[in-house]
């Protein structure tokens, strides 16, 4: 099974993505986490891209392109994967077209997870993250209850930053999905309601027999978003 899932910052896609990943054993591949993970230990690519996370903008695409390429090569990768993040300009779809060609594989589903910004901005502000595991919690809490870590916020949940991160993603990232829209391959899904009731829907949308090639099946995997970098599972990660 290999899927694209979308939805704004704060549509509780890193949470569906999560679900996928349990329930057909394949990767979650968010770009995000993976470019955290960089900052996180310090390296020269998480040193570049620190600023422009910090202010909600996007990393250019010929770096972004090229984390995407490496990680689908992985062997991890050979049954499927969910990508969360990208492709997230029309650019980098290109570039992610001409990789899957060449991989021979092709899209089962890109999944749409549609929130209104008032919404979105209600869930975002004030929205916590345990640093070590990366499930993030409304306000409240101090510490993860999963691992006991105290609770930050994240960078670009800053007021400052969420703004141009929603305005940013409505720019650049919907005209990627009309992109797939010319090839039917949306399902949009509405993302109000409780978390079963969006997982419910999500499954609903995909094909019931995906096409044999590129079809995936296999045991539970985890996620490897950066090298080196341990990631625990995540119960809600938008
Ligand atoms: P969000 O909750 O905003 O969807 P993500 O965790 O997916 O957050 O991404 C966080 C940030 O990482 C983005 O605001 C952007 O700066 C950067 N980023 C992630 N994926 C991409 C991409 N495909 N292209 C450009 N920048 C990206």
């Amino acid at each position: 099974m290999n899927l694209l899932l979308y939805g704004a910052p704060g549509s509780g896609k890193g949470t569906q993505a999560d679900m996928l990943r349990s329930r057909f054993g394949i990767p979650h591949i968010a770009t995000g986490d993976m470019l955290r993970a960089e900052i996180t230990a310090g390296s020269e690519l998480g040193r570049k891209v620190q600023p422009i996370l910090a202010v909600g903008g996007y990393v250019p695409d010929p770096i972004m392109i090229g984390i995407v390429q490496n990680r689908l090569q992985q062997p991890d990768c050979a049954r499927g994967f969910i990508i969360d993040g990208f492709p997230r300009t029309v650019p980098q779809a290109e570039a992610l077209d001409e990789l899957m060609r060449k991989l021979g594989r092709r899209f089962d589903r890109v999944l749409y997870l549609k929130v209104e910004t008032e919404e979105l901005l209600r869930r975002l502000s004030g929205r916590l993250v345990c640093p070590a595991c990366q499930r993030t919690y409304p306000p409240g809490k101090q510490k993860c209850p999963v691992d006991s870590t105290s609770l930050v916020q994240r960078e670009d949940d800053k007021r400052e930053a969420v703004k141009p991160r929603i305005e940013i993603y409505l720019e650049k990232t919907i005209p990627v999905l009309d992109y797939y829209g010319r090839e039917g391959l949306v399902s949009e899904i509405d993302g109000r309601g409780t978390i079963e009731e969006i997982s419910q829907k999500v499954m609903a949308a995909l094909p019931l027999s995906p096409p044999l090639k590129g079809r995936s099946a296999g045991p539970a995997e985890r996620s490897r978003p950066g090298a080196g970098v341990k990631q625990p599972p995540a119960a809600r990660k938008e």
